[in-house]
Order: C-alpha cells, then structure tokens, then sequence
C-alpha cells in the first residue's frame, strides 16, 4: 500500500477561515433579518478595469481565427508581458531587469508557496508573526517545520519574528541564524511597511549568513508614502539576496482571473551539497517550466493592458477606491479611541481590541452587536493575539455603514 507524505500530518487544520465561517453561520440561523457586512475577506469587490477586459476580448478573438491563434505559450510569460513588468514596475524606479530574471505565474499564492521546493530540506525558516499562512504550511508539507507545539501555537522548527505594537510592527533580526526569510511588505495582515533604511538591515544580514530573503510584495500598488520602498531590489546588493513576489490580484481586480510574477535576479546564488555557487535563477527556470505551462495567452493580453495609459489610470482609481475606504476605517476607529495600524499604505487594518479582549472575543462582539464579520489576529499567528484585521475591499457604502455601526459599540 501507498505511504503518504507524513508531513502532511503536521498541518494544522485551516483552522481560520472556517471557524469565522461557523460562527457567521450560527449568527445568521440565530438572526436571519441581520444584515451582516463582511471586512474580513482579503477579496476585491470591483469590476476589472475597462482596459483589462478590451484587450481579454481582443485576444479571444485572436484565439478564434487560425492565423492568430496561440497554443502553448512560453511558461515563463509572453515578451509583451515581461518587457511592461520590467518597464514600468522596475526600469521606471531605476532597477534594471533581464528577460529572464522575470516569471510570470498564475498567481503568488503558487510562487511563494512553490519556491520554497528549489531549497534544502534542511534550510531554516524564518517568517514574521503574525503571517500570511501559505509561507509556513509549504514548509510543514516540506518537512521543515518540526512538530506543532499546542500551547505555544508555533512549529519547533520555525523561526518566527515577532511583529506587534511593541517594535511598531517591524521585526528584530533573528538571534539564531536562519537561511529563508519571508518577508511580506507591505504586510498581510499589520499592514505595515518597512523604511528603506530597515529593509537594509536585512540585506546586509542575508548578505553576512549568506540567507536568502523571500519578499512577497503582492501590496505595492496601495503604497501612498514617498519614502516607502516599491521594491527590495531598491536596497543596493539586495539582488544577490532577495527573490521578489507580485501580484496583479489585489491591484488589477485579478483575484479570479490569476496573474502574478516572480523576480529571480542572475545574480542570486546559492550552495550546493559541495559547496560551489547554483545560480538561483536556473533553478526556478527548470522547476517552473517542469511543472508549470505558462499563463492564458488572455490573461496576458489583460495584465499587460495595466501598463497602458488608460490601463494605469484606471488602476489608479481602484486603488484610490480602497485607499479611501482604508482611510474611512481608520479614522474612524481611531476617531473612537481605538489603537489602529496599517491602512495607509496597505488595505488592511490591524487594530488592538479594545477593553483587553482577545481575538475571538472581540470577533464574537462585533459580529453580534455591530453584525460585522472581520479576521481574528490571532488566527495569523500567536502575536496576533489581541489584534484584529478588518480589510478595505468592501464597498463604499459597507465601509461607511461598518463605522457607524462601530461607532455606536460600547467599546
Ligand atoms: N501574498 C499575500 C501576502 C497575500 O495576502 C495574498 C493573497 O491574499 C497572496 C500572496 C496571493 O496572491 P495571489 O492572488 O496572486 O495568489
């Protein structure tokens, strides 16, 4: 008989997403005339900018015809595809990519969780706490974590970097030395991000324990500030360090469609079992056209419409659309007194709950006196605790009417 994958086992259940969707469930049989608005997806609300979906219907009718019809494509993304990303995404900050140190992708769910398989199974993993949970389960079905330990709700092998009010949200570097670092900015779920200075630090830590960083970047577009960095290759030498992840579903309503990309730098190396220098780039070239054949020649055609005039000033206004809308929520909660974070240049809001709460407490409390359903912290890791993540992809008018709703709470 057939033996599974024992690592499998130490997954721990998903455990969040489906405990939030049996409480809402129990409310709503409890109170059907409730009428609940939701700030506690990480889903986008809006339509696809106009230019996005011209050019998807113009590809379809590429598709229909013989003479223009695409099969395979390259798995790495068309040209026109890469040559926008590298255009306007980097060349236009000052960063100089090759064609080949780009890989688009259906998604950075798959790219941060996939990258992860080109490194030893020994590696060291580190991740900031609270986090985005893809990074650590992909490494528990690795067999890189250890076991769960229950009551400190974290894997013995897993480096976690505490991130809460105390150091404003930004990681110390870690005491014992790691070799993956995720890094996740601007953050799911604090919404936080670091200052140039500060993702220094981890450059030149990657640089001297020879780690290599792993920085999802899936948020760029909501960054408002001018001194925030788009970009870890922003930081002199990050290159020979960093592998970058982006993502189209947030910024360009792709959540549904599926379009991201992944940036391996040539200059990325890494050892091998002898101790001689992998280019990194090779590596993810080889697993990615093994496993992977390339994203809808549609797709494409949409994605690289973003980079058009009208495709970017579209953009432009949805990310302007929730931008407000994070804005409406926190002033509005800080306006109550609450201690509010992220939201600036981030759609996420990350607040302490109010009167010494904890996560589920305060859950229960706004789903049954405000009938908002947000995302407990804790269900992001344990400095999650006492947090709370409510999203900014809502509609205007649920925005508003969650604050009010708020605002009227005995907090
Ligand atoms: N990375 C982070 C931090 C995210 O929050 C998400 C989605 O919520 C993703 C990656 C996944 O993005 P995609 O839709 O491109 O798979």
């Amino acid at each position: 008989m057939a033996t599974i994958n024992q690592n499998f086992l130490q997954l721990q259940g998903s455990y969040l997403f489906s405990e939030i969707a049996k409480r809402r469930t129990k409310f709503i049989e409890e109170n059907p005339n409730a009428q609940i608005i939701s700030l506690g997806i990480g889903d986008v609300t809006r339509g696809l900018p106009e230019a996005v979906t011209k050019a998807m219907h113009s590809a379809v009718d590429e598709l229909a015809q013989s003479n223009s019809f695409r099969g395979y494509g390259p798995e790495q993304g068309y040209d026109f595809l890469l040559e926008a990303i590298i255009q306007n995404d980097y060349k236009a900050r000052g960063i100089d990519l090759q064609m080949n140190e780009v890989f688009v992708s259906d998604g950075s769910k798959c790219d941060v969780g996939n990258i992860q398989e080109i490194f030893s199974q020994d590696a060291v993993v580190a991740v900031q706490d609270p986090v985005y949970p893809v990074y650590v389960d992909t490494n528990v079905m690795a067999g890189r974590s250890g076991s769960f330990n229950k009551e400190k709700n974290q894997y013995e092998n897993i480096v976690y970097l505490r991130c809460d009010a105390d150091n404003n949200f930004k990681p110390e570097l870690p005491s014992r030395k790691v070799d993956l670092i995720y890094l996740c900015y601007p953050n799911n779920p604090t919404g936080m991000t670091l200052t140039k200075e500060e993702l220094k630090k981890w450059v030149d830590y990657a640089k001297e324990n020879n780690s290599i960083i792993l920085f999802d970047s899936a948020y760029e577009a909501f960054i408002q500030e001018e001194d925030v960095p788009h970009s870890i290759y922003e930081v002199e030498g990050a290159k020979e360090v960093a592998i970058e992840f982006r993502s189209f579903s947030k910024t360009a309503g792709f959540t549904g469609v599926r379009c991201a990309y992944t940036v391996v730098p040539r200059e990325l190396k890494a050892k091998d079992a002898d101790g001689n220098d992998v280019t990194v780039a090779d590596l993810w070239n080889r697993r990615h056209t093994t496993k992977f054949n390339g994203v809808s020649y549609v797709t494409q055609r949409g994605a690289a419409a973003i980079y058009s005039p009208e495709g970017k000033e579209q953009i432009n206004s949805l990310v302007d659309y929730y931008m407000t809308n994070a804005g409406i929520i926190r002033d509005g909660l800080k306006s109550l007194g609450l201690d509010v974070y992220g939201g600036v240049n981030a759609p996420y809001i990350w607040l302490k709950t109010p009167s010494g709460l904890d996560s589920w407490a305060f859950f229960d409390k706004l789903l049954g006196e405000a009938n908002i359903v947000g995302t407990p912290g804790v269900g992001f890791g344990q400095a999650g605790q006492g947090y709370f993540r409510l999203t900014a992809f809502g509609s205007r008018e649920n925005t508003e009417a969650a604050v009010e709703r708020i605002r009227k709470l005995s907090l």
